[in-house]
């Protein structure tokens, strides 16, 4: 069996494949095992999967192998621009399904599961559109020679994906580089492989060729490590923990040297000066931490506000908190659903148990929430100090650390005190401050007046140990194209 009948509270019953999605089929895994899906809300079953192990790597790898040589070689820019529309059109017919299994398997609230899906439309059809526009450029050395730079698909991608945003996730990546003309092997997180294999059926429905999007499920430690250290990919994506991160670029290095982009860890600051609009700061930096509760890489974890208005931020904060729902995530109502597993909720609860130890000071939370499910209360701490774990390391959970700051400068020198980089935040409403600090944080995006409002136009990615290569917008084709330079000799010989 590889697909069963399983139910949400807001679909009804639907098909869940389980299989490893290979060629365009669903199949077992070669040695038989499964591995069990955990409902966060409440701690059950909910199904099991087929897992790949390194056999299943390698066919997978060369059913993309064969299509990228293949089949998908005879396909037009402007005919794989259309399966990308078709595929988004798809995803926009099944959002209320595909939102519904991405709810019951991670947890989070369905009104923020149903944006992930309308965001992985947009950001599926805004690499349809760029497939024909991947253009090259004629270079002008001198007369004698005619020189043309040309952009090539770099070949078979390994794509590892982590549970925080599967459907999203998955969009990232296969976008940019079916756009490109790769073909692809995509690894779901073992946390969260349920999205992933409905939206499968939708690669199959949108009419690509077999072999061009491979999904399978399975461990880091297995299949994502034979993936990473693969001798026929030819490039790896990776999005999850620095600490994996360096073992992908290590496994790389180590192997045929493939091309890698890693999409990293985050601690990062959200600065609020004394001259913010302080309603409206205080929303985004509830949202910066509290939304997908706070399993976001580009969290706003580390707040630091102005001395003259820290402590009516911080009972306003408190009272903006409290409005968060925290429930089950098939409420409409519900802002925050439970952490994703048994393991993420532990590691949260202790760095909670180290803020108080170390003497931070809990305004809010500090517990969990119930005694089923992985929920956690949102908690913020204040007087946290910059030696404290909970505001240097990445927490991956509903914790906010606040501390207070003087002036611009030391806005910046704290903002800039982590060894991340991944995004900011600037709340201020004079220009010259939000440019001036924007341009000397360490970030790949800064928000001013704003958080987490990503856009698929918008390049996304890491400075310092949050990560190498930049995805969404025009940025993410060069993770997945090669470029080549044919120069053309006119003249006579010359030696
Ligand atoms: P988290 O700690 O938040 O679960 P990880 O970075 O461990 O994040 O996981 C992100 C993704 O990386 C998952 O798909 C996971 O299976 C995969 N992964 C974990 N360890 C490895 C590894 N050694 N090699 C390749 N992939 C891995």
């Amino acid at each position: 069996m590889t697909s069963i009948k399983l139910k949400t509270p807001a679909s009804g019953e639907y098909e869940q494949p389980t299989g490893l999605f290979i060629n365009n089929e669903f199949v077992k895994g070669q040695d038989g095992k499964t591995f069990e899906v955990i409902n966060p809300t409440d701690e059950s079953v909910i199904c099991s999967v087929h897992e790949a192990t390194e056999k299943d790597v390698d066919i997978a790898v060369s059913a993309a192998r064969k299509a990228f040589e293949g089949p998908w070689r005879q396909v037009t820019p402007g005919d794989r621009g259309k399966l990308l529309f078709k595929l988004a059109d798809l995803f926009e017919k099944n959002l209320e399904l595909l939102a519904a299994v991405e709810s019951l398997d991670n947890g989070k609230a369905i009104t923020m599961a149903k944006g992930d899906v309308a965001a992985c439309v947009g950001c599926l059809r805004y690499y349809g559109g760029w497939a024909d526009k991947i253009e090259g450029k004629v270079v002008d050395t001198g007369s004698d020679t005619f020189n043309y730079i040309r952009k090539e698909p770099i070949g078979v991608c390994g794509q590892i994906i982590p549970w925080n945003f599967p459907l999203l996730m998955w969009s990232w990546k296969i976008g940019p580089a079916v756009a490109c003309g790769n073909t692809v092997v995509l690894k779901t997180a073992e946390q969260t492989p349920l999205s992933a294999l409905v939206a499968a059926t939708l690669i199959k429905e949108a009419g690509f060729p077999p072999g061009v999007v491979n999904i399978i499920s399975g461990f880091g430690k297995v299949a994502g490590a034979a993936i990473s250290s693969h001798m026929d990919v030819d490039k790896i994506a990776f999005t999850g923990s620095t600490v994996v991160g360096r073992q992908i670029m290590k496994a790389a290095a180590g192997s045929n040297l493939k091309n890698v982009t890693l999409e990293l860890g985050g601690k990062s600051p959200n600065i609020v000066f004394a001259d913010a609009d302080i309603d409206n700061a205080i929303s985004w930096v509830n949202f910066g931490i509290f939304f997908n509760h706070g399993q976001c890489c580009c969290a706003g974890s580390r707040v630091y506000v102005q001395e003259s208005i820290y402590d009516k931020f911080i009972e306003r904060f408190k009272e903006r908190t409290a409005k968060n729902v925290v429930g089950d995530p098939f409420d409409e109502n519900t802002f925050q659903g439970p952490q994703v597993s048994q393991l993420q909720f532990d590691r949260i609860m202790e760095y909670i148990e180290h803020g108080k130890e170390a003497g931070a000071k809990v305004e809010t939370g500090g517990k969990r929430k119930g005694d089923k499910g992985y929920f956690i209360e949102p908690t913020i701490f204040s007087n946290v100090t910059e030696d404290m774990k909970i505001m240097q390391e990445e927490i991956f959970g509903p914790v906010c650390s606040i501390s207070k700051f003087k002036d611009k400068e030391e806005a910046i020198r704290l903002g800039n005190h982590a060894t991340y980089g991944l995004a900011a935040a600037v709340h201020t409403s004079n220009l010259n401050t939000a440019i001036e600090v924007s341009n000397a944080l360490k970030a790949g995006t800064v928000w001013v007046n704003t958080y987490n409002t990503l856009h698929h136009q918008l390049p996304f990615g890491g400075y310092q140990s949050s990560g190498i290569g930049r995805e969404l917008g025009e940025a993410a084709l060069e993770n997945y194209s090669h470029t080549k330079t044919v120069s053309i000799r006119l003249g006579d010989a010359l030696f």
